[in-house]
């Protein structure tokens, strides 16, 4: 990946997160000013860190009586635009009270005439979640309990494998079995090449590996691919077509997801289940999958969907048609906590992503600047039963966590065309 050192506060930033912050503009009645006494918000934080190797971008909520919240953006590599638009919020949430989310999330989204889209709604799920873990803290409860309490006693991940040959695979798979894993992603062959990727010649190399892991582990185990949306719709059928039937039980965004048109001209071409959603910013966006049978799997990010508001919804539509949330869970600590309470709270759903595994471990759930976070019980969460989400920032590392200017690989087709990371 491409990083150096470029990258600065928005110049926005000061004059919008300032309590006295200008709006007359728009009329006095504009900003919704909770009485005396209210759990009034008095700052919202936007904070931008480097962990592992790219940034995360926080949300720090507090209020008037020193009570504070954390939340998290989605949007990986687009942090700095997504700092603007938490300012710009910050100007008319200010002394607003903490409590009415519903009312805070109808009022971001919808506040402007062009409403929604990813960098609203990345912005808007952080401070949704960390208004979630501030209501949970105020009233001493889990925020499970906020959203109608634990379905479950304890929460089942999937983990994934990056090895790049089968042998390695293979070996990757075993030592996560004997660890008490059921279900196992893997990535497309070549995955973390930086420079090209030829999805011709990928098919075959993909299949091959997925043909011997189902060979050498039986059908007990599920077993799923994402293929990061690097094909096109032929390139997935024909991806498709080497598989034996019951090879896969789930491909991930193996296409893009702006067209669900796509996904059901695929839907014809195989019978393998799709999950999908983690780019989903929205109910609206989720419906057209669900409503036409697109989506098996419910990949929601609770980070970009829109928070717990709009991820309850999204379970609740999906619960309509027999749809089990798969969660996207790929950044620290706070998304992950606000996962693991998602998770627990509603009654369709099947695993919970993680990152850190016996096999994988990317560096985002850094101990010493989260010394408060989700613990793991072999391949599970513990359902937390602490006030809040049950995460904490130690903020004196911060400022040795300068995030920096971070872009994914720009990859190319070996003709120099460009394609999808
Ligand atoms: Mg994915």
């Amino acid at each position: 990946m491409f990083t150096d050192d470029v990258m600065t506060a928005s110049p926005l930033r000061e004059s919008l997160t300032m309590q006295d912050a200008d709006l007359s503009h728009t009329g006095e009645t504009t900003r919704q000013t909770a009485p005396a006494g209210a759990a009034r918000i008095a700052e919202i934080r936007p904070i931008m860190i480097r962990v592992g190797w790219r940034n995360q971008l926080l949300v720090k909520v507090t209020t008037e009586d020193g009570l504070y919240g954390w939340g998290e953006s989605g949007l990986s590599g687009r942090e700095g635009a997504v700092t603007a638009m938490v300012d710009h919020f910050a100007a008319f949430l200010l002394g607003q009270d903490s409590r009415r989310i519903g009312r805070v999330w109808q009022e971001c989204y919808r506040s402007q005439y062009f409403e929604g889209g990813r960098v609203i709604t990345a912005a808007l799920s952080a401070i949704d979640i960390a208004l979630h873990d501030l209501l949970g803290k105020r009233l001493g409860v889990p925020v499970h309990q906020l959203l109608g309490g634990a379905q479950r006693e304890r929460v089942p991940t999937f983990a994934s494998t990056m090895a790049k040959t089968t042998d390695a695979i293979l070996a990757d798979v075993k030592t996560l079995t004997d660890a008490g894993w059921t279900c196992v992603r893997t990535y497309p062959g070549g995955f973390n090449d930086e420079e090209t990727f030829d999805p011709r010649a990928n098919l075959p190399q993909t299949a091959a590996e997925l043909i011997a892991v189902r060979e050498a582990f039986g059908p007990g185990l599920t077993l799923g691919v994402d293929l990061h949306h690097r094909y096109s719709v032929a390139e997935t059928a024909s991806f498709c077509n080497m598989l034996p039937p019951g090879t896969l039980d789930f491909i991930e965004e193996p296409i893009r997801c702006e067209t669900p048109e796509a996904y059901a001209s695929l839907r014809t071409m195989t019978n393998i289940p799709f999950a999908i959603g983690e780019e989903f910013s929205s109910k609206w966006e989720a419906a057209r999958y669900l409503d036409a049978g697109l989506a098996q799997f419910m990949r929601l990010d609770i980070c970009n969907i829109g928070g717990f508001t709009e991820a309850m919804k999204v379970a609740g539509l999906s619960e309509r048609h027999y749809v089990d949330l798969m969660p996207h869970n790929p950044l620290g600590p706070v998304c992950t906590a606000a996962s693991v309470h998602l998770s627990a709270a509603v009654p369709n759903f099947s695993w919970l992503e993680v990152r850190q595994s016996p096999v994988e471990q990317l560096g985002f759930h850094d101990w010493e600047i989260f010394p408060v976070q989700m613990e793991m019980d072999g391949p599970d969460y513990r359902v937390p039963d602490g006030p809040g989400l049950g995460v904490e920032v130690n903020e004196e590392m911060i400022p040795a966590k300068e995030a920096g200017f971070v872009e994914t690989p720009h990859l190319k087709r070996p003709d120099g065309s460009v394609t999808n990371w």
